[in-house]
């Protein structure tokens, strides 16, 4: 899970790392309060859930309060990325001297934790480490010991060469490292990490991912998930059920167990389709499992045929009938849908379609075939 600029610094701040002090806002009005409690001079930044927003025009630096709330109207209502800005951060600025980068991931090579850090802060991370890799120093980090002081000061080494600075680097790329593992991020960053001529250190700006997989055990990191649209959708999948992940393609697949899903795909894709979506209905599903994930694909316009793929195991294939012809009886479906069912109570499940217009598949290669036949007319 994607959190925002202002909700990383506030976790930054828990760690002991030092953000300038901002707010949010919603409203250009709003901007202009805060900017009248902060003080001048100040950056007003777009709140949204990508990288890049100063090349954007998302970040802007502002000299009054009425400069700020001028900056809030442009920024807000934005569209960044294909994501509009709903909320600013107004922020105190910074007398830049310096910018690095310090950041952290979970690296799927070695499966440790892996940190990095470069002189070369403040632009994109991803064009250094196309176009000069050499100047990204990373260190793989064994997860029982953790980051070691010592292995911090070398890092911060890379960094600069006045000892005092090094010393500050070093204690903000440990409180970091307990920041990444503490709230089990799967990503956490600070880009750039700024030194002000007077030799101050601040965290600019703050990126932290979150491992889905472990917002079980953090309830107040739940509470700041900011969804989007496309996002909505697949919240609501998930409350019925459903995994659903939205794709980009005109096939709409309807499978069961995630594996089968995976597998339907790369074959729409072998035969020159694509798929639009990721849906999985689980291991035992019920005709209202069906009904529900229809009506998700039918929501998607980009949809234009939609293939169902049933393997009965534990899923029993007259239940998934059950549920399609329950579904066409009570949703307007102008979609042609082709189906492919295996395994238990297979015949009865042929029998229920029969009164339909399902069209049908004797193989998966038959059906993806069907499908994207059908999707590019
Ligand atoms: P990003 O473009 O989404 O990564 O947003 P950042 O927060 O990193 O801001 C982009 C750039 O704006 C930074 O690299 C800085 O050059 C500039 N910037 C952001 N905040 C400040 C600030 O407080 N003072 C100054 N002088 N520049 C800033
Ligand atoms: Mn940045």
């Amino acid at each position: 899970m994607k959190i925002h600029e202002y909700q990383a610094k506030e976790i930054f701040k828990r760690f002991g790392i030092p953000v300038p002090d901002g707010k949010v806002a919603t409203t250009p009005e709003e901007a202009e309060k805060i900017a009248n409690e902060l003080g001048s001079p100040l950056v007003v930044k777009a709140q949204v859930h990508v990288g890049g927003r100063g090349k954007a025009g998302g970040v802007k630096l502002v000299k009054t309060p009425g400069e700020a709330k001028e900056a809030a109207s442009k920024i807000l209502g934005l569209d960044i990325k294909g994501l509009t800005v709903k909320k600013v951060l107004i922020t105190k600025a910074i007398d830049i001297k310096d910018e690095a980068y310090i950041g952290y991931i979970v690296d799927r090579r070695s499966k440790k934790p892996l940190v990095m850090v470069s002189a070369a802060g403040g632009i994109d991370i991803e064009e250094v480490a196309r176009e000069t890799p050499e100047k990204i120093h990373k260190f793989v980090i064994d997860p029982f010991y953790g980051l070691l002081p010592h292995q911090a000061m070398e890092l911060a080494l890379k960094l600069y060469n006045d000892i005092k600075l090094v010393r500050k680097a070093a204690d903000v790329i440990l409180k970091l490292y307990k920041a990444f593992i503490s709230v089990d991020a799967s990503l956490s960053e600070i880009n750039p990490f700024v030194v002000t001529p007077d030799g101050e250190i601040w965290a600019v700006d703050a990126k932290i991912n979150i491992d889905d997989n472990a917002l079980v055990r953090h309830p107040d990191i739940e509470e700041m998930r900011d969804v989007t649209e496309a996002e909505k959708k697949e919240l609501d999948a998930k409350s019925k059920g459903l995994s659903y992940i939205k794709l980009d393609g005109n096939i709409g697949c309807v499978v069961n167990g995630a594996g089968l899903a995976m597998a339907t795909m790369d074959l729409i894709k072998k035969y020159g389709g694509e798929p639009a979506n990721f849906l999985d209905i689980g291991g035992s599903s019920s005709p209202e499992k069906v009904v529900n994930a229809l009506n998700i694909l039918i929501s998607d316009k980009n949809v234009k045929s939609i293939f169902f793929n049933i393997f009965g195991g534990i899923t029993r294939c007259d239940d998934v009938a059950n549920g399609i012809v329950e579904a066409l009886s009570k949703l307007t479906i102008n979609l042609p849908i082709v189906i492919k069912l295996a395994g238990t109570n297979e015949d009865e499940a042929k029998k229920i379609l029969s009164q339909t217009e399902l069209i049908t598949a004797a193989s998966m290669a038959d059906g993806a075939k069907k499908s994207i036949e059908i999707a590019g007319k």
